[in-house]
């Protein structure tokens, strides 16, 4: 099966170009979505997080996302911790997920691709840029969250250009017209490629 990656730095639009392709029949994964499910269904994941982060990983609406990234975000060494409970159940679950899927190719949503070196995990990737006073606004406006945590999100993530020199494919999600109409052409370049 072929496996596209589509990547990009926060609020570049990585889940809403994903649904064009999923409009276009392309299987969609979302990486970060089944990370979190699983982080809340897996009782392997639970115990071993509580461990880690201490009760406080989960409350009674179940993982405790907030706590979790604060947490993580200045100790790389928990970062790390974190993701090796978490990344192989993802990675099993995506294998699992792929046997089931009938589709010339799929898509795989994951922030992370060139940052942990995963490039060949994927025969084709896409990377997703916007401008950054766009993604903090939308963003701020759909987390509700301050301009100075999404610029300090943003400082701390790969550049758009380091992601563009590694990518096959680029769409400019500045303007979601333009965007789905990069896409759809990406979408045909895959499926010629695949002929
Ligand atoms: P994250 O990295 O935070 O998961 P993402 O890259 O998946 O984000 P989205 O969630 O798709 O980004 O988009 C971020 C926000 O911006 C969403 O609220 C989305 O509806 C909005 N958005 C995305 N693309 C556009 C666009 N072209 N025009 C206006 N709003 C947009």
């Amino acid at each position: 099966m072929i496996v596209v990656g589509l990547t990009g730095g926060i609020g570049s639009g990585k889940t809403t170009i994903s649904k064009c392709f999923a409009s276009y029949g392309i299987p969609v994964y979302i990486a970060d979505e089944e990370a979190k499910a699983l982080m809340n269904r897996s009782k392997v994941i639970k115990r071993k997080l509580v461990e880690l982060f201490g009760a406080s990983a989960y409350n009674d609406k179940g993982l405790n996302r907030p706590y979790l990234a604060s947490k993580i975000f200045n100790d790389k060494e928990l970062l790390t911790k974190m993701n090796a409970i978490v990344h192989p159940k993802v990675a099993s679950h995506f294998k699992r997920w792929l046997k089931k899927q009938d589709a010339p190719y799929v898509i795989k949503e994951a922030a992370i691709i060139f940052e942990n070196n995963l490039e060949s995990q994927y025969n084709y990737i896409i990377t997703v840029v916007a401008d950054e006073n766009l993604r903090i606004q939308r963003v701020m406006k759909r987390d509700d969250a301050s301009k100075q945590k999404i610029e300090s999100i943003i400082a701390n993530q790969l550049s758009d250009e380091e992601k563009i020199k590694k990518s096959d494919f680029v769409i400019v999600n500045n303007d979601l017209k333009v965007a789905m109409q990069q896409a759809e052409e990406i979408h045909k370049k895959i499926l010629q490629k695949l002929k």
